[in-house]
């Protein structure tokens, strides 16, 4: 119980406790409940709602526990604000309290709480909510996995790809720190398909995707399959400098798969054209100027005889 499987930005399946965090301002009420449900989950606490809303800045639960009458921010208040954060509004909230009126059990479901609990508590009850509220969250991230993943390669899709950029491109507006892309595009894969057939071409698409994300080591780097034989990598934080070398470092890991290729005129394996952009984000709302600025750096590796990786970071204009 309480086991999931989550993607990280590279998208490999680590295998994790669902994790749940506890707010009550009455240590005697938190040492109850961690003590009850410490066995099956990753438990952490706050002894405010002030204390909840930094816990939930430095990572996201699968479930918080909520006093409703603390000093300070109120467990209404902290609900309110947790709903109404893109970010957190995901994270089911089950109020626990011991103020049980009717009108206040609404007053919190109202606000969006999944569950309401009554204090004197029954232990089992609660075991047994907490578990059910765990699942449902656990099959949600599941579903949202599979709306990201592409089917084929079990990598990050496109969906995945434009969602993450969307992020990240605000995040580098704010700490003003480079962002690189890269688009990648497989040399002369209709002749691999179109004599080899398409399920080795699927074999094949498969390995280069495990070979890319195999070539990025920051767990903020995201690569995804953004399309047929196209794929597409954001390295937050990454200079060009940098963005160049992780470049090279994929267009040598997918010569090494050393898979044949016996109908390519570039090389006697299947081999990757890269282009790469990096800039510093100003503006919200330039993401797809510098995608297209990418793709054409990336036509160039084309025109310059594919297998290469071209900046577009030089080009005029830029
Ligand atoms: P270039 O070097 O200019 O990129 O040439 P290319 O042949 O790679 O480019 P083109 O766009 O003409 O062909 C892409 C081919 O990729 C078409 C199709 O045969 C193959 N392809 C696209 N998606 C898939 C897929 O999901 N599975 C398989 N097996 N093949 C795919
Ligand atoms: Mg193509
Ligand atoms: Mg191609």
């Amino acid at each position: 119980m309480g086991v999931t499987q989550r993607m990280s930005a590279g998208a490999e399946m680590e295998e994790a406790r669902a994790s749940i965090l506890i707010v009550d301002d009455q240590k005697l009420n938190l040492d109850i409940l961690v003590n009850l449900l410490e066995e099956c989950y990753e438990i952490s606490v706050a002894k405010s709602g002030e204390g909840a809303l930094r816990a939930v800045e430095n990572e996201l639960p699968d479930l918080i526990l909520l006093d409703v009458v603390m000093p300070g921010l109120d467990g209404h208040e902290v609900c309110r604000r947790l709903q109404s954060d893109p970010r957190t509004q995901q994270v089911p909230i089950i109020f626990i309290t011991a103020k049980s009126s009717v009108e206040s059990e609404a007053q919190g479901l109202e606000l969006g709480a999944v569950d309401y609990i009554a204090k004197p508590f029954n232990p089992s009850v609660v075991k047994a909510r907490v578990a059910n509220h765990v699942r449902l969250k656990l099959y949600q991230d599941r579903l949202e996995e599979l709306n990201v993943r592409d089917p084929l390669t079990g990598i990050a899709n496109r969906r995945r790809f434009d969602s993450y950029l969307d992020h990240e491109w605000r995040s580098a507006i704010r700490s003003g720190a480079p962002l690189s892309l890269l688009m990648m595009d497989l040399d002369y894969f209709k002749p691999y398909n179109d004599n080899y057939g398409h399920p080795e071409g699927d074999e094949c698409l498969k390995r280069v995707a495990k070979a890319l994300v195999a070539s990025v080591d920051r767990s903020i780097d995201l690569v995804a399959r953004y399309g047929g034989e196209e794929f597409a990598a954001v390295l937050p934080g990454t200079s060009e400098e940098g963005a160049l070398q992780v470049a090279e470092n994929m267009r040598l890991a997918i010569r090494n798969l050393g898979i044949a290729h016996g109908h390519s005129p570039v090389a006697d394996c299947v081999t990757l054209s890269i282009g790469v952009g990096t800039t510093i984000v100003t503006r919200q709302g330039q993401q797809m100027g510098m995608m297209e600025r990418v793709d054409a750096a990336l036509y160039r590796a084309k025109g310059e005889g594919r297998d290469c990786v071209v900046s577009c970071v030089s080009e005029a204009g830029d």
